[in-house]
């Protein structure tokens, strides 16, 4: 079984004390390749150092919209320093997130759209964090025609999982997938396995059973047996088809 993680932050320092393990822990759960997304310039060489240590281990670039702040112009020359510099899997993670904080929700426009350009540009998919804004960020992307990317942890309705699905775009499945109530196994059983990846977003976001717990890489095979026991397909099924999807969209060898 070959799986991939399309969504870990393996570089923070939550794994500083065993990250080796983890992603040993990793391959031996079958999983082959752990994309990380990044966050702002204090985490960027963080990144880069465990992705020069660990072939496992591929970068994305980008400015999180956690971290758009007065500086963000400042952040946005790093992300296209480092564009230039050599070539990433992906730009990531960008997007809105209204559920913090909407002192900057302009600035978070701008920095969406810069970096959309940017993708264009590097003919790069993009991996979007949308928190109290998937509508917000369906309509950014329905404006691009031909643009490519995911909506990392997708936890929407079944109206909002098709109009991104119309659009091209990938659905990021992740631990929320095995929370009670959370109403995506409904969502999952209407649209099929044609437009998902799967990821786990660690540290947060652990499936069931070690949900408020550490996440980590190899708990993808978690999210992978709940979708085979939601579709009723083999987890062997779930892995081929969401690793081929993944391997297209960040166009892996
Ligand atoms: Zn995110
Ligand atoms: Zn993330």
């Amino acid at each position: 079984m070959y799986l991939i993680d399309t969504h870990a932050h393996i570089y923070l320092p939550e794994f500083d004390a065993d990250r080796e393990a983890c992603l040993e822990a990793a391959e031996r759960s079958g999983i082959g390749s752990v994309l990380m997304p990044a966050i702002d310039a204090s985490t960027h060489n963080l990144m880069l150092q465990v992705e020069k240590n660990h072939p496992l281990c591929l970068s994305m670039i980008g400015l999180h919209p956690c971290s758009v702040k007065e500086n963000f112009e400042d952040e946005l020359k790093e992300v296209s320093h480092h564009l230039d510099q050599r070539p990433f899997i992906a730009i990531g993670e960008i997007g809105l997130d209204f559920y913090w904080d909407r002192t900057f929700t302009d600035q978070q426009y701008q920095a969406f759209h810069r970096q959309i350009q940017l993708a264009i540009e590097k003919d790069l998919p993009i991996v979007i964090h949308s928190r109290d804004a998937t509508d917000e960020c369906i309509e950014v992307v329905e404006a691009y025609p031909g643009l490519r990317g995911v909506f990392h942890c997708f936890s929407g309705n079944t109206e909002q999982a098709r109009k991104i699905m119309d659009t091209g775009f990938f659905l990021g499945i992740g631990g929320v997938v095995t929370f009670k109530n959370a109403g995506l196994d409904k969502v999952i059983r209407e649209t099929g396995l044609s437009q998902v990846i799967l990821e786990t977003d660690a540290p947060y976001l652990a499936p069931v059973p070690f949900r408020g717990k550490r996440n980590q890489p190899a708990y993808v095979k978690l999210v992978a047996e709940k979708l085979s026991s939601i579709l009723e397909l083999t987890v062997e099924e779930i892995a081929a088809t969401t690793t081929a999807n993944a391997k297209k969209l960040f166009r892996l060898a």
